[in-house]
């Protein structure tokens, strides 16, 4: 009787392994193999700090052989230089608004009866990161308590 064909994981249809390699688990096809190196290379490279290291050197001397690449591809790429410009606003704002948060540590704020208001656009995400799409104006008012807004 005959062995069942083995299926590829990735387009879930039975293939023929190679004389060669009987326990070939994906098909031959260039999309599957792709796939199968890609997903090889991002376990190897989080499991193993020597071929990490060597990916980046090679990386570093890819970038320093093509020194203008990158500004060429900026040329080319508006979209992606306006998305670029948007992350950086909202990393160089999540880092102004950890710093605020730092230099309060001294105000007990247990004892404050704060509020909180947040406003801008993008609220719908604001579950997953709220510091990220919010500004903190921090108000003393002149009676006993403090309001954040
Ligand atoms: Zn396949």
């Amino acid at each position: 009787m005959k062995a069942r064909k083995p299926v590829c994981p990735y387009c879930n249809e039975p293939f023929d392994p190679s004389p060669f390699h009987p326990n070939q688990k994906v098909c031959l096809s260039p999309e599957c193999q792709r796939r199968r190196r890609k997903d090889y290379h991002r376990q190897k490279i989080t499991t193993d700090s020597e071929y990490r290291q060597v990916c980046a050197d090679s990386r570093k001397k890819w970038r320093e052989s093509n020194p203008d690449y990158q500004s060429r591809y900026r040329g080319r790429n508006e979209d992606y230089c306006q998305r670029n410009r948007q992350k950086q606003r909202v990393r160089n704002q999540k880092r102004r608004l950890s710093l605020i948060v730092k230099n309060n540590l001294a105000i007990d704020l247990k004892r404050l009866p704060a509020e909180v208001w947040m406003t801008g656009p993008g609220l719908d995400g604001i579950v997953k990161n709220n510091l990220a799409i919010s500004q903190v104006l921090i108000f003393q008012t002149d009676g006993d308590s403090m309001e954040a807004i």
